[in-house]
């Protein structure tokens, strides 16, 4: 450092702001003090009149280069301290922030606080920990202490020989590890040897968590099949050979888990280190269980929302720690701090799953992630799914950018099951009574006979509550109950948590609150209430299958019927072991469970996907229905899966029962070239948020125009401004504007002109989001 003392130097630091004037972070002077700061560190800076102090990460280092006509030298203020306790974050980690801060329009101040969990910003459940080795015989420091001839105390001795009795792998050993050894009351006989010089002390910090046992998976090891063994073949030939793209297409229960255990016991034998992604929802014990039972539990990181702050921090440690290893979790764990280099291979199960995209600032999509952080690393990524996103499916059949790898059939000893389209319509028909019916005679009769033969079933319907209409009998009245909050109808709960029956209706984008009206407030006719809920549906499960009720087996799996990941789990673990026979519920149980019992699956309403305003409706259809029926015929027992539908023509249904993605892709994807929507355009979507209508309208037509008048504009498709499909949320009214593009570059010109001229700036007023795969 001494040749340097003349340049000045610099970082920029991403604070938790949503500063966006500085994309690149905030410059600041790094004292001659601090000058070992690395890129990634966790420091804490000055910030605005007052000085106060604020947490931030170092993005970039550099000299005057950093410095731009904004900044008057003098003027830049110093840096305050870097936490030590602390590794830095890996510098591919701040460069895949720097890449979404720039991707998906966000500041990098909020992606950074974005992509690690507070508990490490915030150090929760840290604690300083002291560990001691030998100081070595030939150190001079240590012959010329006097204390060296004296004969030692006996306790103090026993110090030094245990120590002696460990590989020079195992030093520095913590204290109390040392103190339990040699079986000491107090750490006093240790602390003397520091002070006399024998034993050197490092400080250590660690984070101290319990970890509940993981359900390890009993069921043995399977020999790959044919078609595994061939993906796994081609896919382990990319290994070590920098980046590619991997799309795994195999239909449920084809074994696709088998091909990437094999893959990543593989990376791990050569010492590399492993991202395992899985939706949020999969991440049960049930999938932690296969993948614990098959890989080195000491060598595994597992991240997910049922953790505890504490919990999830020493989980982040364990995946810093270098050497191979396998990081398993939801979309967030992308960001784990792997050492640079040290990334063999990432994994993204269920590519398709909705869950992969973050619904608020930074909005990225995980997955997308996961393919940049491949690249950065120079390793394969595979994406695997038996519905796969036509984006992912566009990539590996269209664009080439991908290599596409089947498994066409269900493992050996899987049937396939049997799918039934049934009209609702006449499903109901066949009823005598008046009474409303969500499962008709079909579905029934099938549970029917799955419980008598001993089997289990599961039931889907996508929409939590009781009924999602309140509203006026009369038509020419119209009255319909609304959210006093936002422009959408309210849903009806029921509550029997205190004994009584309390009804009451819920919005379920505000989660407001309101007593359900018996009549009408414009004519006063007595209110009706129809539609469908999960909680309407558990009734008349109940009705139909009293005894189930009485041994309490059915279970009902909702937001609204746990309160948090653990109470999930413990269902998953009850149905496992077969003392709940029926789980019903909205998509959380559509996905991913593999239960051999379950012989019937019934979905109450395939329609209720298929009518969204949404132009991924139609796939979103497609995925639900065939992910769902994918759960039953898990073993030697043929599966039936009973679709309730009153469109019983629609495309999306009828390719998911006979099971023909490629042909369902096929036509979506002509529907989606005729519209230029995604995957063939790139899609962006800027929606302006105000409390009043009218200011919201005129923002949105400023922007609009702005947007317009960019010389980035030619090539680019601008919609809007337009009402969002729910016009006002929790008080603010809604504008959007969409914007597409030919290719994600053009895409990408227009869209950081636009923030560079802050006619895009997000916050309060403005969300925008890049690939966006809701659009409500
Ligand atoms: P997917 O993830 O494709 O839906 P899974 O990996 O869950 O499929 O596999 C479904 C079931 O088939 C699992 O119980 C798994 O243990 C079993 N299985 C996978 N591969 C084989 C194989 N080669 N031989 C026998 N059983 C297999
Ligand atoms: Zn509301
Ligand atoms: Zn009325």
């Amino acid at each position: 450092m001494t040749d340097s003392v003349d340049t000045t130097r610099y970082a920029r630091v991403a604070v938790e702001r949503g500063i966006d004037r500085y994309p690149d972070g905030l410059t600041y002077r790094v004292p001659n003090e601090l000058c070992d700061i690395r890129l990634g560190d966790f420091v804490s800076v000055p910030l605005g009149r007052g000085d106060a102090e604020v947490h931030g990460v170092v993005v970039g280092l550099g000299s005057d280069e950093l410095l731009d006509s904004r900044l008057m030298p003098a003027r830049i203020k110093a840096i305050s301290s870097i936490d030590r306790t602390s590794d830095p974050m890996p510098s591919t980690v701040v460069r895949l922030a720097q890449w979404i801060s720039s991707y998906y329009c966000a500041p990098i101040g909020v992606t950074i606080a974005g992509i690690t969990p507070s508990a490490v910003r915030k150090g929760v459940g840290r604690i300083k920990r002291i560990a001691v080795e030998l100081v070595p015989e030939q150190d001079p420091a240590c012959t010329e202490s006097p204390s060296k001839q004296i004969r030692l105390h006996p306790k103090r001795q026993a110090v030094l020989d245990a120590l002696a009795r460990h590989l020079p792998s195992d030093l520095p050993i913590d204290i109390e590890a040392l103190q339990t050894e040699c079986g000491l009351a107090t750490r006093a006989p240790i602390l003397a040897l520091i002070k006399s010089g024998h034993l050197r002390a490092t400080h250590r910090t660690s984070v101290q968590a319990k970890w509940g046992a993981s359900s390890m998976d009993e069921r043995r090891i399977p020999e790959p099949t044919l078609d595994q063994m061939t993906v796994i073949e081609s896919i382990s030939r990319a290994l070590d050979r920098g980046f590619s793209q991997h799309l795994l297409f195999g239909v449920t229960g084809s074994g696709k888990t088998e091909v990437y255990l094999r893959l990543a016991t593989q990376v791990l034998a050569a010492g590399r280190s492993v991202l395992y992604l899985v939706p949020e929802i999969s991440l049960t014990p049930q999938t932690a269980g296969r993948i614990v039972g098959r890989l080195p539990r000491e060598r595994m990181a597992i991240l997910h929302s049922g953790l505890t702050a504490a919990q999830r921090h020493e989980q982040w440690i364990v995946a810093t720690r270098p050497g191979a290893k396998i990081v398993i979790g939801a979309r967030s764990a992308i960001f784990a701090p792997i050492p640079d280099g040290e990334l063999g291979l990432i994994i993204v199960d269920e590519e398709h799953d909705q869950s992969y995209k973050q619904d608020q600032s930074p909005r990225y999509h995980g997955r997308d992630v996961a393919i940049r952080r491949a690249q950065l690393s120079s390793c394969p990524v595979i994406l695997g799914s038996a519905t796969p996103s036509l984006e992912s499916w566009w990539n590996a059949t269209t664009r080439g950018v991908s290599q596409l790898h089947q498994l066409p059939h269900r493992a050996p000893g899987l049937l396939t099951p049997r799918v039934e389209v049934v009209d609702f319509r006449r499903e109901t028909a066949l009823r005598r009574d008046r009474r409303v019916h969500l499962v008709g005679p079909t579905l029934e009769f099938a549970l029917r006979q799955c419980f008598a033969a001993g089997g289990q079933a599961i039931v889907l319907l996508n929409r939590r509550g009781y009924a999602n209409w309140i509203a006026c009998p009369d038509q020419e009245c119209g009255w319909m109950m609304q959210c006093a909050h936002c422009e959408i109808g309210m849903v009806v709960h029921h509550d029997r948590s205190g004994g009584a029956l309390l009804r009451f209706a819920r919005c379920h984008h505000c989660q407001a609150e309101q007593k359900v009206p018996t009549r009408c407030p414009r004519c006063a006719k007595s209110a009706t209430i129809f539609g469908l809920g999960t909680q309407r549906v558990e009734e008349e499960l109940a009705r139909l299958f009293p005894d189930l009720v009485s041994r309490n087996q059915i279970a009902r799996v909702d937001s609204d019927s746990m309160s948090d990941a653990s109470d999930f789990h413990e269902i998953l673990g009850r149905f496992g072991r077969g003392e709940c026979r029926m789980l019903l519920g909205t998509q959380m149980i559509a996905k991913g469970l593999d239960f051999p019992n379950v012989q019937v699956v019934g979905v109450i309403s395939a329609d209720t996907a298929l009518n969204l305003p949404d132009f991924r409706a139609s796939e979103r259809t497609f995925q639900l229905v065939a992910q769902v029926s994918g759960r039953c015929g898990r073993s030697q027992i043929p599966g039936r899966a009973i679709i309730q539908t009153f469109q019983p023509d629609a495309e999306p249904i009828l390719a998911a029962a006979r099971q023909d993605y490629p042909e369902f892709a096929r036509q979506e994807l002509e529907v989606r070239k005729r519209f230029g929507l995604p995957p063939v355009h790139r899609m962006a979507r800027v929606v302006i948020r105000h409390e009043t209508r009218e200011e919201a309208e005129r923002i949105a037509t400023t922007v609009c125009r702005a947007l317009a008048a960019l010389p980035e504009a030619s090539g680019v498709i601008i919609r809007g401004p337009a009402p969002c499909p729910i016009a006002r949320i929790a008080d603010r009214w809604r504008i959007q504007i969409e914007v597409l593009a030919e290719s994600p570059a053009r895409l990408q010109q227009f869209l950081a002109a636009a923030r560079s001229r802050a006619i895009l700036s997000p916050g309060e007023v403005m969300a925008i989001d890049v690939d966006p795969v809701a659009l409500l």
